[in-house]
């Protein structure tokens, strides 16, 4: 028997309708979870703001605001005429265009639905309960939810200076820990750390425990700065780097990213994954990306003009701003508040006069308050325009 379409809807399990008794209940260390807060989209901004024609500057979620690469969607349009098929759920021809650029072999490449996808299965394949996973606090919040969702103890170790602070991580490493997490360069500072503390710090970590170097800002670093997880991985089998095409690459929406690990890792990461977590499209869309240097070199050198301008402006408006290796730009008032200890947010601080009056105006920046720095705001790099009106709202805000 077909069901008629229904001229009304009901919500199953709306508040007023529903026992407790009926629910099936999560695992408890799921209960007690929140869901992740995205960035207010444009839509949702301009009718709460009531901006009507007003072009809405969103730039609260580090997206790249350049766009991809034409060559990629010139690849994703063809990969569309062909989503009947399932895509290639080993992912063969992108694992090995990575594993040639990196110097390694493809058992030594795992790609996932956003890197975000990777952070968790390695999380449900190496902490349960009991477990500890050593994080910065506070800490990229997708790698936290990752550790509660396994059931495993997050052990904060406070920034120092806003920068991961790695001897005192390595201290944190007891018997219980299986994975330390080390965003580099950082969200939501924009900090990286030296080289030679990386190596350090891989030199400390057991080999039993995994060494998770995040690396989604890693193209827009500053050539002398630069260095990768990757360059650890042959003479510490414990490094796992993780890499995405959601930042320099342009292809956030499609959802794209990569590990480079032991081949044990993308073995075992292997035996849980979703079998095609990878879509054809972005598979597609990803070589194509790759292929495109010029494309790359360009996003990566306005993006690095683009922060230049927001710490200028950060400067000349009287706003403390921390110095950033990636596409955003952390800043606030003074005065200066420390970085919250415990990675939870806390009340100290407010960045909400400051954030109101930019959306008022139709500019979309991310408060500090939902990434465990209250009283800062997060403020990604835009395009040249974006960046002229941020400033004219930023102007008018602090004279309001
Ligand atoms: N890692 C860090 C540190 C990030 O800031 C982000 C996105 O903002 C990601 C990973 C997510 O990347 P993806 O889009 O590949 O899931």
């Amino acid at each position: 028997m077909t069901t008629p379409l229904q001229e009304t809807s009901t919500e199953i399990g709306a508040p007023e309708t529903e026992t407790r008794e009926s629910r099936a209940r999560p695992r408890a260390a799921i209960a007690g979870m929140t869901p992740y807060v995205p960035g207010r989209t444009a839509e949702e901004v301009r009718r709460a703001y009531g901006l009507g024609d007003i072009p809405v500057v969103k730039i609260a979620s580090n997206e790249n605001p350049f766009g991809p690469s034409p060559r990629a969607v010139e690849a994703a349009a063809r990969a569309l005429g062909e989503v009947n098929r399932y895509p290639d759920g080993a992912a063969i021809d992108l694992r090995d265009r990575l594993a040639a650029r990196f110097g390694l072999a493809r058992a030594n490449v795992t790609v996932g639905n956003g890197s975000d996808e990777l952070i968790l299965l390695l999380a449900l394949a190496y902490l349960e309960p009991g477990a500890e996973a050593v994080l910065a606090a506070p800490p990229y919040a997708i790698h936290h939810k990752a550790v509660l969702t396994a059931g495993a103890r997050p052990v904060f170790v406070a920034l120092d200076d806003y920068t991961h602070d790695l001897p005192a991580m390595a201290d944190a490493v007891g018997d219980r820990t299986r994975v330390v997490f080390v965003t580099n360069p950082h969200n939501p500072t924009g900090t990286a750390v030296p080289a030679a503390a990386l190596d350090r710090l891989a030199a400390r970590v057991p080999p039993r425990v995994l060494l998770i170097v995040d690396e989604a800002y890693h193209d827009f670093v500053d050539d002398d700065a630069r260095h990768s997880g990757r360059d650890l991985l042959d003479l510490y089998p414990h490094v796992v780097t993780l890499r995405t095409f959601s930042k320099a690459y342009g292809l956030a929406g499609l959802r794209a990213g990569y590990a480079l690990a032991h081949r044990d890792v993308v073995e075992t990461l292997d035996r849980i994954r979703p079998p095609f977590g990878l879509n054809s499209v972005a598979q597609a869309a990803a070589l194509a990306a790759l292929d495109d240097e010029e494309h790359v070199a360009r996003v990566v050198a306005a993006t690095r003009q683009g922060r230049a301008r927001l710490l200028d402006i950060a400067r000349r408006h009287g706003l403390r701003a921390i110095p950033s290796q990636t596409n955003f730009v952390l800043m606030r008032p003074f005065p200066l508040l420390p970085p919250a200890a415990s990675g939870a947010p806390t009340t100290a601080g407010d960045s909400g006069p400051l954030v109101e009056g930019l959306l008022r105006r139709g500019v979309i920046v991310r408060p500090g308050e939902n990434l465990g720095m209250p009283g800062w705001m997060r403020v990604s790099v835009g395009t040249a325009e974006d960046i002229d009106r941020f400033e004219q709202a930023l102007a008018e805000t602090l004279n309001d």
